[in-house]
């Protein structure tokens, strides 16, 4: 191949021309504690209230039900333990397939294997970076066929449980076509939004397009609450039964230890949900702050040959969790040249993540064609988008 036309200096020049000067390294998202939280783990602390039940555990879960206009939240103590919550609540079992994209965090597949279910995985558009509805419908009328309200796939015989789209570094996936195909196919959504906290898909907060929604409250998430995560849905009957599994599946009696099922012990302590209820009274202010970021990354971007910053699709309003540049197709071949050179300038940068299928524990599981999600994984970048570089300049 002849001249590389992506000039890795004046990259590096445009990033830096929006950041902060700094003498460290500039991370890729670190989090911003400048509201209550000090207040609210002292409240904590001072009347003991520290573990697993407490006021902060039920003001968090009705915040975040109101952020995200579902009726019923419930704190979880991670987002993968959510997911795997979630896929339990939808009954997937031993054997069934649970469709989801090859391009995302581990914890989506992991949660599905964990449950003695096989991951089955599905292509990624390069407009949402997330499942494309189309390519997914043309691809179901080839393999799935569903008789008596069960899904089956003709290839392996077994039968699919769910499907779990995820909101790629906040943006949302085209929901309206994937929720009418899944009802086509009798196929619960469970919506990993765990990136997309704060994000909308036609004015809607995403978490509550499926039977049940996952988030994350991880250090690098847009709030945090150290470690944390929730389940969320709009059926009152399937919250309290979200509540009951991740809290031991006791039975409520002044003494006794009666549980009902195996349960899981999935809570979020009082202390981390004191400090997800001060994060998330800043949720509104964070997003601004990232898109305002967002927009002055494509600005500067604009003139840089060989790459385009990576927008929201035009039907949402992203929270830009992570911002991204696309480098340009014939550009792939660069991505860790970009990488080197922009680490050596003090910026963290990262490639998306090693598309499942590629994973050992995964690489014989079924799939469609995964030609896009190889693509994108290869010309994807994601830059420092922590909250506060927009507010230091
Ligand atoms: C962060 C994340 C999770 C898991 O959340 P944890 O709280 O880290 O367990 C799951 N899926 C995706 C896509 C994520 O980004």
């Amino acid at each position: 191949m002849s001249a590389q036309t992506l000039d890795t200096g004046q990259l590096v020049r445009a990033l830096r021309s929006v950041l902060p000067i700094s003498e460290g390294v500039l991370g890729l998202h670190e989090p911003t504690f400048r509201g209550r939280e000090w207040d609210y783990l002292k409240e904590c602390l001072d009347t003991g209230w520290v573990s697993s039940v407490g006021a902060f555990v039920d003001r968090f879960e009705e915040q975040l039900a109101e952020v995200t206009g579902v009726r019923r939240a419930v704190a979880c103590v991670n987002g993968t333990a959510a997911l795997h919550a979630a896929l339990t609540l939808c009954g997937v079992a031993r054997d069934d397939e649970v469709l989801v994209p090859t391009l995302t965090f581990v914890a989506t597949a992991n949660a599905v294997a964990y449950l003695g279910a096989v991951p089955h995985f599905v292509d990624s558009e390069e407009r949402t970076l997330g499942v494309d509805p189309l390519r997914l419908s043309e691809y179901l009328a080839d393999v799935a066929e569903v008789r008596g309200g069960i899904c089956a796939n003709r290839r392996t015989g077994r039968r699919i449980r769910a499907v779990v789209p995820v909101h790629v570094l906040g943006h949302p996936v085209d929901l309206d076509p994937l929720v009418e195909l899944c009802a086509r196919y009798d196929l619960p959504i469970v919506e990993d939004a765990t990136e997309s906290l704060g994000s909308t898909y036609k004015g809607r907060p995403t978490g509550g397009f499926g039977r049940l929604g996952v988030l994350s409250f991880n250090g690098n998430k847009i709030i945090t609450t150290g470690g944390g995560g929730a389940i969320l849905t709009d059926d009152e009957e399937l919250g309290r039964a979200a509540k009951h599994l991740t809290t031991t599946a006791k039975l409520p009696h002044p003494f006794a230890f009666v549980h009902d099922r195996v349960g899981f012990n999935y809570r979020l302590p009082n202390l981390n949900a004191a400090l997800g209820c001060a994060q998330l009274e800043q949720l509104p202010g964070f997003v601004d702050e990232k898109r305002a970021l967002a927009t002055r990354y494509a600005e500067a971007l604009r003139g840089v040959r060989g790459v385009t910053f990576f927008s929201e699709p035009t039907f949402a309003r992203s929270n830009y969790w992570l911002c991204a540049i696309l480098l340009d197709e014939q550009e792939a071949h660069a991505r860790d040249r970009v990488l080197e050179a922009t680490g050596q300038a003090g910026l963290q940068t990262r490639p998306l993540w090693t598309p499942m299928h590629r994973l050992p524990m995964y690489r014989d599981c079924p799939r469609m064609d995964l030609s896009v999600a190889e693509g994108l994984e290869q010309r994807v970048i994601n830059l420092p988008s922590s909250v506060w570089l927009s507010a230091s300049r």
